[in-house]
Order: structure tokens, then sequence, then C-alpha cells
């Protein structure tokens, strides 16, 4: 009796601590899964506040809904553009002007652009520092807008216009570009490029690799030759993530030289490789200028090189400070004018 007694509490008993444990299985079950849920809201928000970028762009005009559904159902574009043409002979018409471009390129609004007949790779920024070079910033539009589209590239064209008369500054220019267009779009890719300089050849692809990239092996008025094995001025082409690792450029040359030596230690600092295109693809031609008033060579360059690998953390996109004057969205480009109001 005793025995049966002592058997059927224990049995009871059991059973209680099996039920028991069910409910603990499930409860822990459930709270995981409520913890993992509430862990997602902030991607989700993310999610949901680049999507409503795109909404409030296109109240701009610039991006609307219906673009942005129709580019999504697209299939990507190919790895080689079946448009490209390869070098090509470059004409400079004296008497050409920006309407003329302008008609010439009748599916670019607000500087933008993207195929219609497939989903471009990569979203990429274009971004030309610029001050009294209107007559150079025309033949580039020229030759850029086409060869650009001929990529199949989701691009758009921003030039950073330094108002005032303080020595040009091209590296801050080009933060300030940097900063303004992330303010439009999740730029994948930015191209810094120099106003003078066109490009010849359309292999020349103007997107991101894995590793920042030169794009001017050589031009015409160097014999096409690599100026130096280091350099890395004139067009270069860097991830947003790449750009953002190195803290961008540094703000501190004034007048002309070494702010392109100083982002391509910037580069080597975080063992990252510079890559460029073939000789014959990265092929630019120079458009003859005489040195401009305002931009005299920065002698203390060479000071400011010595620093780059104690300074960089400070000196970039963190601490670049500029007065924006005004942001114009033109039919062949974004025209970003700032005030430098500091003396260098
Ligand atoms: C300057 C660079 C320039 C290069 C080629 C160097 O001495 O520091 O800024 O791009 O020469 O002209």
């Amino acid at each position: 009796m005793n025995f049966n007694v002592t058997f059927h509490l224990s049995y009871k008993f059991r059973l209680l601590l099996l039920f028991t444990l069910c409910l603990t299985v499930v409860g822990w079950a459930t709270s995981n899964y409520f913890v993992g849920a509430i862990q997602e809201i902030p991607k989700a928000k993310d999610l949901v506040a680049s999507l409503s970028k795109g909404v409030i762009l296109g109240k701009k005009g610039t991006v609307t809904d219906e673009a942005f559904v129709e580019k999504a159902r697209l299939d990507n574009c190919p790895s080689v553009s079946p448009h490209l043409k390869g070098q090509t002979k470059l004409v400079f018409k004296p008497d050409l002007t920006l309407e003329e471009v302008q008609a010439k390129n009748p599916k670019v609004h607000r500087g933008r652009y993207h195929p219609e007949e497939c989903r471009a790779l990569q979203r990429v920024a274009i971004l030309i520092p610029h001050r009294h070079r209107e007559k150079h910033l025309l033949y580039l539009l020229e030759h850029l807008h086409p060869f650009l589209q001929r990529q199949q590239l989701d691009y758009g064209i921003y030039v950073i216009h330094q108002a005032g008369s303080k020595k040009f500054n091209r590296a801050k220019l080009l933060n300030v570009g940097y900063i303004e267009a992330l303010k439009d779009e999740i730029w994948d890719c930015f191209i810094f490029h120099d106003v003078d300089l066109v490009p010849e050849n359309d292999l020349n692809l103007y997107r991101c690799e894995d590793q920042p990239r030169h794009l001017v092996v050589g031009r015409n008025s160097t014999g096409y030759r690599l100026r130096y094995s280091g350099y890395f001025g004139g067009v270069t082409a860097l991830s947003r993530e790449q750009f953002f690792k190195v803290n961008g450029f540094s703000n501190n040359y004034w007048g002309w030289g070494g702010e392109d030596d100083d982002l391509r230690l910037r580069v080597e600092l975080h063992r990252m490789k510079i890559t460029r295109p073939l000789p014959e693809v990265g092929k630019y031609t120079m458009i003859f200028h005489k040195r401009d008033q305002g931009n005299e060579v920065n002698i203390g360059r060479m000071n400011l090189l010595h620093q780059v690998s104690r300074v960089w953390r400070t000196d970039g996109l963190s601490s670049c400070g500029y007065k924006l004057l005004s942001v114009n969205y033109n039919p062949l480009y974004v025209n970003i004018t700032v005030d430098f109001w500091s003396d260098p």
C-alpha cells in the first residue's frame, strides 16, 4: 500500500514536472522569438527610411515611386555593356553651347540618368571640383554624359563650385561633394574627377571594385605615360565604404598639389591596393589651360604629407566644415556652391 502511494505520488509528480518543463520550453522559445523580432525593428526602420528616401526624392522630382518600382522589375545589366565603342577621337568645338549638350542628352534630368533596358550594377556619383572653368566643364559634360550612358550606369554628375577668392581646395570640395551627394542617394561608387580631363576610351569603366581604382594611366600632355608609380590624381574611383574608411581627403591642402598623394597614403595605410586599367584604356585628353589664379603651387605639401599617418583620423570627412551657399538641380548636373570662410 505504502509502496502504491509512493508510486502514485511520484507518478503525479513526474507528470507535473513534465508539464512544467513543457511550459518552460514554450515560454523560452516564444520569448526568444519576440526578442529577435524587437532586434529586427531597427533594421526594418533603416529599410523603411531608405525606401521613404526614394519617395522623398520623388517629391523633388529625381527618383519617383514608379521609377523605383520599374527599376526593381528589370534584369541586371550585363557586366560589359553592348554599347561600348572603345577608343574614340575627341572633338572640341570652339562654339559649343550648353543648350546643344542638353539637346543631345534628353534622358538626363537634374544631372541624373539610369538605363531603361536593365538595372544598372552600381549607382555612381561623379564629383567635379570647379572654379572659373566653364568651358572645360562644358566639354567634359559633352563627352561624359554619352560615355556614362554607353556604360549603362545609374549615375549623377555633381559640380562642386568654390565661391569666394580663397585659395582653391580641390580635396575639401570633393569631401563636400561626397557628403552632399549622399543626401540625394545612397551612391555605391564615387568618381573624383578633374574638370580638364576627358576620357578617350569607354572601356575605362566608371565603377568601383573591391580596391580603390586610379583611372588615369596616361594623358595626351605627358605622352600617355603614368607620371610616377604612386600617382593617384586626375580621376579616381572609390566605393562609398572605401572613401569613408580613410576619412575622405584631407581638408588642409590649399592651392595646387599634394592632396592626391595624401589620399594614396590614406589608402595604403588601410592596406588597400590601388588598381588601374590597361594603358591603352586609361587614356585621357587634357584640355590645355594656364595655372589658375588662386591655385598656386602649395609649397607646404611635403610637410603635410609627412603627417598623414598621425592626422588622418581627425582631418577629413569627419572635420569638413563649409558654408553651403546653394544646391541647384540643373538639367545636366547638380551645382553645389560652397564657401570656405576661414583663411588657409
Ligand atoms: C603633386 C600631385 C600631382 C602630381 C602630378 C605631384 O608633385 O603633389 O598633386 O598630381 O605631382 O602632377
